[in-house]
């Protein structure tokens, strides 16, 4: 007689199937023909359609059995593991999401019921031609860019803003190769023990405690902690190894696009060749690929985007969040949730390691590491000759500046001299766009954005004014919306496009680069941009957060924040930490070559404890200062708190749910759980949808989602509202 397999259900079996369909719970089935496992993928009938779902478990059976329908098919693809269903269901009970919206974010590869096949490909080719065309040109760079990844005709054209008949052109000359291959195909194995660089003593040494993590098959989480230049991607990269080495797959998480690129490189010179990527600028082909591949162990390593974490890996061993305290880690809409803590969760499900690194970590690693719930390695100095940049104010009281300038006599003369030394100079400034409000001189209004409590920002590049909040945008009018004077309409503030035009005022000669996520079309031109001027094409780079962002421009020696109270205005619970982040981040772009670097901070308030605090470079006393204050407030990480957002179409409806909301607190209290507001939202308008919040502080262990179900539950939505709830905010807009 055959032995039951456990996880396996037999033809006619009742199971239990999720789809990602807004359902309170998992529909009964029939197994199909030859039975399916536990986690099987598959298609069922669900009213007239097929949709496609997962095996969740054995069938409740507490319906009319005879309406019970049997699964249309088997998806040939490996069941889902019984981890990943673990981590679905603890993750939607940590944010509050429904189940089937968290399954849809664990299968976002399209086409991945379809079966294997060839499929016609394009790849460089031998030939060079001499002369190209700029379209041409265009086709080649993306390929050589990502070389390894196939392209259909279709991809690649659009990838390179080209016709077909352009890369079919290509084919002719040689230069391009077109084959037919199969769908799926594994990733170029990596030599996992390749050695890397031979690195210092204080490196060394946090390496082999990494490896001895991974070495163990254990669950555990450290913050790696090292100022930027340190070697924190050289040393958790050893971790890498060991974990590829014994045969685990390991998943590298980057807050941004941009960054890949470099870091794609490093890991090709270190294992020989690049592992698969995940994030949203690969194709669809790519995407299905990828998903394929890690489930079926055909991609030892993963570097993407936050929502890699979902991806269904066989034998997850690693996982490393780089610049953990990235605030983009944190994911704003739909499902509402932080792939840091995600990450957490995932590797203690799947007995991995996790490694947060970061040169200016979040107070919540930062506290977990203090209570010992993480280890903590540091590296504490510079790789090489290369040292901190010296960091001092620019008093902007003492400094005499004409009405529409930004740049103090003292920055100015600081830019020159590197400049004249051959050397780069990066001015930040936070703020996209040309000015940040528009103003009519005659009557005084500022214009705003029809749908949203926002004002419109000029973007001169585009000619237009732009909504930040929803990204409608209209051209710049002649005459005042409200008054109707022409001509009188004039910018307020700095953005970086005005600040570009100050540059090319005060530096005529200067080569200069603006950085900033809107001016690039795809994240393949900002990749380019990224690379120029870390080969030292600009003089001066004038850039938003994103240069922040962990680029290595070994050319840059000085960095001039323009304003560094910008962070510090309104009373964000996190204004402090995030500019001290910021600040130090930035600054930490000057002098990672061999020569020394400067930051420069321009302010009005040097006094200010956070300004002192950059400036003095004391991280330690800063995060110290700032968790007494946050304990004594009872705030994340010493208490816990949850954002409720509800929006609508009418104001009035709004409000009166939410003091509805307010007056039911029951079972929140019921966990000494207190409710704030509601409160209109600081941007009270989006999109046309008005929105209030509510804020819910609970003390540290008191179980709060389950009280935040209990006091939802109460209620019924009516269908115009919108309740969301942000567990762990990061932001209160
Ligand atoms: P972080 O991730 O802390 O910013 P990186 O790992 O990127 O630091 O290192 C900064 C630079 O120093 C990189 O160019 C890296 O290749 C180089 N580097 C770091 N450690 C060593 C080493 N032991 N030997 C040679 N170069 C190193
Ligand atoms: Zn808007």
């Amino acid at each position: 007689m055959p032995v039951a397999e456990p996880g396996f259900f037999d033809a006619g079996d009742l199971v239990a199937v999720l789809t990602a369909r807004p359902l309170a719970r998992p529909l009964d089935y029939l197994a199909p023909e030859g039975g399916c496992h536990a986690g099987a993928f598959v298609e069922v009938p669900l009213g007239p359609r097929n949709v496609p779902g997962v095996v969740w478990g054995p069938g409740r059976g507490d319906c009319d059995r005879a309406k019970i329908r049997p699964v249309s098919r088997v998806l040939d693809v490996p069941p889902m593991r019984e981890e990943m269903r673990t981590f679905l269901i603890r993750a939607a009970e940590y944010t509050l999401t429904p189940l089937p919206a968290m399954l849809r974010l664990a299968t976002r590869a399209p086409g991945l019921g379809d079966p294997p096949s060839m499929r016609r490909i394009y790849r460089l080719g031998p030939a060079r031609p001499g002369r190209l065309t700029e379209a041409r040109r265009r086709v080649l760079e993306v390929l050589e860019e990502y070389r390894g990844l196939s392209f259909t005709l279709k991809e690649l054209a659009e990838m390179a803003g080209v016709s077909a008949s352009v890369v079919k052109g290509l084919v002719k000359l040689g230069a391009v190769v077109e084959e037919d291959a199969p769908r799926d195909l594994p990733y170029p194995p990596l030599r996992a023990t390749a050695p890397g660089l031979e690195l210092t003593a204080q490196q060394a040494a946090a390496a082999a405690r990494l490896r001895q993590g991974v070495a163990s098959g254990r669950y555990g989480t450290t913050l790696l902690r090292g100022v930027t230049g340190s070697g924190k991607t050289e040393v958790y990269l050893e971790a890498v190894a060991e974990c590829l080495a014994r045969g685990r797959q390991a998943l590298v998480l980057l807050p941004e696009i941009a960054l890949t690129a470099e870091f794609l490189e490093r890991v090709e010179a270190r294992f020989g060749a690049r592992p698969a990527e995940w994030h949203s600028g690969i194709t669809r082909t790519e995407r299905r690929r990828c998903w394929r591949m890690v489930a079926e162990g055909g991609a030892q390593l993963v570097v993407g985007a936050r929502s890699a974490l979902f991806l269904p890996f066989r034998e997850l061993g690693l996982i490393v969040v780089d610049e953990e305290h990235d605030s983009s880690y944190k994911q704003e809409d739909g499902v509402i949730y932080s792939a840091r803590d995600m990450a957490v969760l995932r590797g203690s499900i799947c007995s991995a390691q996790v490694i947060l690194a970061s040169a200016t970590p979040s107070l919540e690693s930062w506290a977990n590491a203090e209570a010992g719930k993480y280890a903590r390695l540091e590296l504490a100095s510079r790789f090489g000759p290369s040292a901190l940049p010296d960091m001092r104010a620019i008093d902007m009281r003492t400094e005499k500046l004409p009405a529409g300038r930004w740049i103090s006599p003292q920055l100015q003369e600081a830019v020159q001299g590197r400049i004249a030394a051959g050397e780069q100079a990066l001015l930040f400034l936070n703020r996209r766009g040309y000015a940040p409000v528009t103003v009519c001189r005659a009557c005084g209004h500022q214009i705003g954005c029809a749908h949203c409590d926002a004002r419109m920002v000029e973007h001169r590049f585009l000619g237009r004014l732009v909504c930040h909040q929803c990204g409608e945008s209209r051209p710049l009018p002649e005459a005042c919306p409200d008054c109707g004077a022409e001509g009188r309409l004039a910018p307020v503030g700095p953005g970086v496009e005005r600040l570009a035009e100050e540059v090319a005022q005060l530096f005529p000669q200067a080569r200069v680069a603006v950085l900033s996520s809107d001016l690039f079309a795809s994240s393949r031109a900002l990749k380019a941009r990224v690379r120029e001027i870390s080969e030292g094409a600009h003089d001066i780079v004038i850039g938003t957060q994103i240069v922040a962002k962990g680029h290595n421009f070994p050319h840059l020696t000085l960095v001039g924040v323009i304003d560094a109270d910008l962070g510090l205005q309104g009373s964000d619970l996190r204004a402090a930490e995030r500019t001290f982040q910021l600040m130090r981040q930035v600054a930490g772009r000057a002098g990672r070559g061999d020569r020394p670097g400067q930051a420069l901070l321009q302010t009005f308030q040097p006094e200010h404890p956070v300004i002192r605090a950059i400036l003095a470079g004391d991280e330690e006393g800063f995060w110290r200062a700032e968790a007494a204050q946050r304990r004594a407030a009872g705030m994340p990480p010493y208490g816990r708190l949850a954002g409720i957002i509800l929006s609508g179409p009418d104001a009035r409806g709004v409000f009166d749910f939410a003091n509805r909301l307010a007056r039911n607190t029951e079972p929140l209290t019921a966990i000494g759980a207190r409710v704030y507001g509601p409160a209109p939202a600081p941007i009270a308008r989006i999109r046309g949808r008005h929105r209030v919040r509510l804020l819910v502080k609970a003390g540290k262990a008191a179980p709060l989602q389950p009280a935040l179900a209990r006091w939802a539950g109460q209620f019924r939505l009516p269908a115009n509202l919108r309740l969301q709830i942000d567990i762990d905010p990061q932001s209160f807009y």
